[in-house]
């Protein structure tokens, strides 16, 4: 017996005929970050509102702190913490208010002023929730969610709508948390924040996980190429890119042309050359180091990207 902090074995959802999650499988332990990276509608939040015991599934099994969460759900509550993908406040509630009205639904809670200082909302303690920045509330709903200072803490798409710079601050909580080795499960479509954050990521699409490991293991998995993308002033005649010189795998996706390479320097030579000689043109190039995106276009033909 396994002694994760959150287990899923073979989870099952569906609304009506929509089949948010079909057969999904992963467990987390203590002291884990652990993301469920994947696109709009990918079944990351059903997965996550079901272990938080907000929905029933229609199969599988599951288990938060030793819990079931659709029978336990009582016991469950003082033992994680939640940000729900959107936080909605009265808008009059003042700051401070918000957080000691949550501390007063647990028997034990942390410290509201305490939460104020760490999460740099002294200065907002009593202003109205309708009137903090997306940041701004995005901390507050953070704080909230340590306000009994849970084993698991479950934050879905922390960082979606925010700009990049209040994104970075966000970050910076989530590794601190980290730090303090808190067991965090994350939902996200950033791959950026999925390869940061994460200890280990399941990369979530249509409702299965079709990849899963530390991103390190995942890209490794993938063959560590470099990226080259690139659009052309004419499509390339069917097959003629993957015969360049260090040029191991092309794929075109959305009208890009995807060349995978552990050589760029010569495989730009060659396709610049190969251009040339049939009267095409480069319209863009970009070169991207390897990434869980790789990851994604390789197992599904797609971009994880909107
Ligand atoms: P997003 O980040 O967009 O929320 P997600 O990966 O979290 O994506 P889910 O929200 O779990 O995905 O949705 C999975 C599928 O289930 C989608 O096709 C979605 O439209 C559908 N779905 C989600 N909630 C409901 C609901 N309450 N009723 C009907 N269909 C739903």
């Amino acid at each position: 017996m396994s002694d994760a902090v959150l287990q899923v074995d073979n989870l099952v959802k569906h609304y009506g005929d929509v089949q948010a999650v079909r057969g999904v499988s992963f467990s987390v332990e203590e002291g884990e970050v652990f993301g469920l990276l994947g696109p709009n509608g990918a079944g990351k939040t059903t997965t996550v509102e079901i272990l938080e015991g907000l929905r029933n599934p229609d199969g599988g099994y599951v288990r938060v702190c030793g819990f079931d969460p659709q029978v336990s759900a009582r016991e469950l509550k003082h033992e994680i913490g939640a940000s729900l993908q959107s936080t909605s406040l009265p808008d009059k509630l003042r700051v401070i208010e918000a957080l000691r009205l949550f501390a007063g639904f647990y028997k034990r809670s942390r410290d509201p002023e305490e939460l104020l200082k760490r999460f740099g909302l002294e200065e907002k303690r009593n202003t109205f929730y309708s009137k903090l920045s997306g940041g701004q509330k995005q901390r507050l709903a953070l704080a909230m969610a340590l306000i009994n200072n849970p084993r698991v803490l479950f934050f879905d798409e922390p960082t979606a709508g925010l700009d990049p710079q209040v994104r970075r601050e966000i970050y910076d909580i989530i590794e601190e948390l980290r730090r303090e080795k808190k067991t965090i499960l994350m939902t996200t479509h950033y791959i950026e924040e999925a390869e940061r954050l994460c200890d280990r990521v399941a990369i979530v699409d249509h409702g299965k996980v079709i990849a899963c490991g530390s991103p390190r293991e995942l890209k490794q998995r993938s063959g560590g190429n470099t990226r080259i993308e690139v659009k052309l002033a004419k499509p390339a005649a069917n097959g003629t890119l993957k015969n360049l010189e260090g040029v191991v795998d092309v794929r075109e996706v959305d009208g890009t042309y995807v060349l995978h390479t552990q050589r760029p320097p010569q495989a730009i030579v060659s396709l610049v050359k190969h251009l040339e000689s049939e009267g095409n043109e480069l319209v863009s190039l970009e070169i991207a180091t390897p990434s869980l995106e790789d990851v994604f276009i390789e197992m599904t033909g797609r971009r994880l990207r909107d």
